[in-house]
């Protein structure tokens, strides 16, 4: 799934609750990121606890999926403008992103929108293990990112909260 399904009015919940927020809120001295982590938008993870990320000590970019290919532009930037020197490349089990194919989202688009997408590719996947591997092939093979820093490769399993670290062999 990429996020749970709600009648809640989310957005103006979201917009009180950050009024309350900001009435006790005071700016903390922020760290420098060092760390990037790329992973899927899905709505059940939340990296800050899942990973005890500390304030203002990670970029964190989240896409659909957690894919590479539309994450080069924010590595690129948060590599050269803010510094950072490490990456984490996180996709995880029961992802919506296995469920479709490029061509039922462009059915979709077609049925629904009247839109001719047949040209975007919207990065969907079958086998998790090999996915973080083609992210971490597309760093490897980008001009735009560091090759002098770590990249690693994980799943997260949304059953238990544990990360597994996925080879670039695999086997
Ligand atoms: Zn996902």
């Amino acid at each position: 799934m990429l996020g749970g399904m709600t009648d809640e009015p989310s957005l103006d919940l979201a917009l009180e609750a950050n009024r309350r927020f900001a009435e006790t809120f005071s700016p903390s001295e922020a760290g420098t990121p060092r760390l990037a982590v790329l992973l899927c938008m899905d709505a059940r993870i939340d990296p800050i606890r899942a990973l005890g990320l500390r304030y203002g000590h990670a970029h964190i970019i989240r896409n659909a999926g957690g894919r590479m290919a539309d994450a080069l532009r924010s590595l690129a930037i948060s590599q050269r403008l803010v510094g950072t020197t490490e990456v984490a490349v996180i996709h995880h089990t029961e992802c919506a992103m296995t469920t479709f194919s490029d061509a039922d989202m462009h059915r979709r688009l077609r049925e629904e929108a009247g839109v001719d997408a047949g040209d975007m590719a919207f990065l969907p996947f079958r086998d998790l293990d090999e996915s973080v591997r083609e992210d971490l092939r597309i760093y490897r093979e980008s001009p735009l990112v560091r090759h002098d820093v770590p990249v690693r490769g994980f799943i997260y399993e949304v059953a238990t909260g544990l990360l597994r670290e996925v080879t670039e062999q695999g086997g």
